[in-house]
């Protein structure tokens, strides 16, 4: 058996970044510290965080009187920010700086007098954040259908952004269609896509060209890491997410040649080598990267953290 290794895979430039401001906040102030939501959807990161004193809450009303407070990589709400200044939380802000960019311009149209239409995921924190982020009301639509659900004048001026996790092709069919049904839209100049998200769903095609079976290491909850499945189901192959070697089973290997094995944006290179060892276990195998972009996008800590 071979396995081929998807590059790029792994750990994006927000998620790095934000696993660094847990970490540092944890050497400049000592533990505890408190951090709203997984730092990033990936249980081995938080647990690993939790080792060093990071104590994770879903609500700021978790935290104790004064306790330093982390937002996590998807951004929160404009309430949960007045939430933390009420209760006079000292508070730091881990949102990728590409998730604080479509909040920018999702406020930018808003104050230009525009109805803006947010394309993502029902309940994913990142799409909460930034319905959360302006003034009144936005609409979510989800896929082509909800477009043609939506109650706004077709002359109504009307603008959208969208989830980060979300691909091109993902938004593709929803664009046009917003763009069929209002004659004054308008969208980001460059789409909201991040580049992480492109390459890796770039990658995972390229592998379905070379392999049998996709292997995605990721989380349930990770919605890059389920696309990436998608990806290669879409693309004929039989496709399985885990959270780590742990979760392979043989019977999927049965007859199978080549491998492909990725990882979403939150996943550690750490688990991409325990699922390698799990297959080798089951065969001796090959391992090989393909060809694919090398990333060095970057993003600075904030100023309180920075060296
Ligand atoms: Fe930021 Fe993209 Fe990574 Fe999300 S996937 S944290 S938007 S770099």
């Amino acid at each position: 058996m071979k396995i081929v290794l998807a590059q790029p895979r792994g750990f994006c430039a927000g998620v790095v970044r934000a696993i660094e401001i847990v970490e540092r906040a944890l050497e400049k102030y000592g533990p505890p510290v408190y951090v709203r939501h997984e730092i990033v959807h990936n249980r081995h990161v938080v647990e690993s965080l939790k080792a060093k004193g990071a104590r994770f809450i879903e609500e700021l009303r978790e935290a104790p009187p004064g306790a330093l407070t982390i937002f996590s990589a998807h951004g929160v709400s404009r309430k949960v920010e007045d939430e933390a200044r009420l209760m006079a939380l000292p508070t730091i802000d881990a949102t990728c700086p590409l998730v604080t960019k479509v909040h920018n311009e999702s406020r930018r149209y808003v104050a230009q007098g525009r109805i803006l239409v947010v394309i993502g995921h029902a309940g994913h924190p990142e799409i909460e954040g930034t319905l959360g982020q302006i003034e009144g009301k936005a609409h979510l639509v989800q896929n082509e259908q909800d477009v043609d659900g939506l109650a706004i004048a077709p002359d109504a001026p009307v603008a959208y952004v969208t989830q980060t996790t979300l691909s091109v092709d993902d938004t593709r069919g929803v664009i046009a269609a917003l763009n069929r049904r209002f004659s004054d839209i308008q969208g980001p100049e460059t789409r909201n896509i991040c580049y992480a998200t492109q390459h890796r769903q770039t990658a995972v095609r390229e592998l379905a060209r070379v392999a049998d079976v996709i292997v995605v290491v990721g989380a349930r909850n990770s919605s890059n890491s389920t696309r990436l499945r998608e990806i290669g189901e879409q693309a004929g192959l039989p496709s399985y997410l885990v959270a780590d070697g742990g979760e392979i089973d043989p019977q999927w290997f049965r007859g199978v040649n080549v491998v492909g094995v990725t990882a979403g944006a939150s996943a550690p290179e750490v688990l991409v080598d325990d699922v390698v060892e799990a297959l080798k276990r089951i065969a001796p195998s090959d391992v090989s990267v393909l060809d694919g972009p090398e990333e060095s996008v970057s993003f600075r800590l904030p100023a309180e953290l920075a060296l």
